[in-house]
């Protein structure tokens, strides 16, 4: 028997590893089902995005060990990002990092600001991403509970601080499709400095956002990179989440830590994926409202079609979720069961992210439109 971390140990059991199970059996005995719980952009690669991978992995130049904090053409076009689409300065040799995907530059962040015993403040429901690092760091997680009458917003006259080091947030969210207005970021960095913490916030979904809202960066906040660090993915907004590529901005400090880490522990992504994460900054924006409007649609049919399932869906405003209330008598777990055993419909239960998901389920945007209007008409059929 081999003897496993204790941290590893101590990480809550994967909560859709029973439900993902009993979807693989019903496939495998035949049932077709339709997965709405994979939050996995479906459109296809951009074409100058895979050309400029194409041409790197052609260069031998190209297949050496790259920078650990990311190639200065990456860096610098992270910056021009930040310059172009929120009016901010960043300077790429000492307050940008790229990253190996969000996830990773979240993993580092936690590892670079926790150590055991310590503490962190982590939004119920939230991508579980968050706690996991915290418990991995051996400290502590602290909820702040989020509640729909508040848009999932922190009300932070509600929030104690008390003995806590880091906040995280991530706007818009997943799984609720929560936006905030500028001022709720401006609100959480006068918090993370009036009691001394660092804030970190995941912006994976920068630019899926509907309605016309345009998502606010924490950096445009005067003097947020005091005291907070921005995470940012290409997975979502560049149509590339199998190239694994983000980068982080923000406190020159905490962005050193995570170089530090990185050099000891994945030096850096391959320099052609970072040729193509270039290539997407630098290039045509076109895809943008194309996506944003096929999603768009998507969501508007998954709320008129949750509703006729007898649940309640929130309209979100960003994100690639619709988050709704599963109907009466029944909580999450026991919705999604039931979905996945009667309709052959996979969604992700609410209690994943939280406490506070118990009686919700997060369904993805990124189903086409055929299976979509399938696995909805299924849905209805379930309806009392
Ligand atoms: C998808 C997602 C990520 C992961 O992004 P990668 O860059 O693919 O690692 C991070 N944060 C949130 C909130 C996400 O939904």
């Amino acid at each position: 028997m081999i003897r496993l971390s204790r941290r590893l140990a101590d990480l809550p059991p994967y909560l859709f590893a029973g439900l993902n199970r009993r979807a693989a059996e019903a496939r495998r005995s035949g049932a077709d089902v339709i997965n709405l719980a994979a939050g996995d952009p479906d459109l296809p690669p951009l074409p100058h995005v895979v050309a400029a991978l194409r041409e790197a992995v052609g260069d031998p130049a190209q297949h050496r060990y790259p920078p650990y904090e990311g190639t200065d053409a990456l860096l610098a076009a992270g910056a021009r990002y930040y310059r172009r689409r929120f009016g901010v300065g960043v300077d790429p040799e000492r307050e940008a990092v790229v990253l190996i995907g969000a996830k990773e530059g979240l993993a580092h962040a936690a590892h670079a600001l926790l150590d055991p015993g310590d503490l962190a403040l982590v939004p119920d429901p939230a991508y579980p991403v968050y706690a996991s690092q915290v418990r991995l760091c051996g400290a502590q997680v602290r909820s702040v509970p989020l509640a729909r009458e508040d848009g999932w917003m922190v009300d932070f006259s509600r929030v104690d601080p008390t003995g806590a080091s880091v906040l995280f947030l991530n706007y818009p969210t997943n799984p609720t499709g929560a936006t905030c207005p500028p001022e709720h970021l401006a609100e959480a960095v006068a918090f993370c400095r009036d009691h001394g913490l660092v804030l970190v916030h995941d912006l994976a979904y920068a630019e899926i956002t509907f309605d016309g809202h345009v998502a606010p960066s924490v950096l445009q906040v005067p003097g947020a990179s005091e005291v907070a660090i921005e995470i940012n993915s290409l997975s979502k907004t560049y149509r590339m989440p199998g190239m694994r590529v983000g980068f982080a901005v923000g406190n020159p400090e905490v962005v050193g830590a995570i170089r530090t880490l990185k050099s000891h522990s994945d030096t850096g992504q391959f320099r052609a994926v970072q040729a193509a994460a270039v290539a997407a900054l630098d290039g045509p924006q076109d895809h943008l409202d194309e996506d944003r409007s096929v999603y768009q649609r998507r969501r508007d049919r998954i709320v008129a079609g949750l509703k006729a399932a007898g649940l309640d869906p929130d309209v979100p405003g960003g994100a690639l979720y619709v988050w709704a209330r599963v109907p009466p008598g029944h909580h999450a777990v026991s919705y999604a069961e039931l979905a996945l055993d009667r309709a052959g419909v996979l969604l992700t239960p609410g209690i994943g992210y939280g406490r506070r998901g118990w009686d919700f389920v997060r369904v993805a945007l990124t189903c086409d439109d055929a299976r979509l209007e399938e696995a909805l008409g299924r849905l209805a059929g379930l309806a009392p």
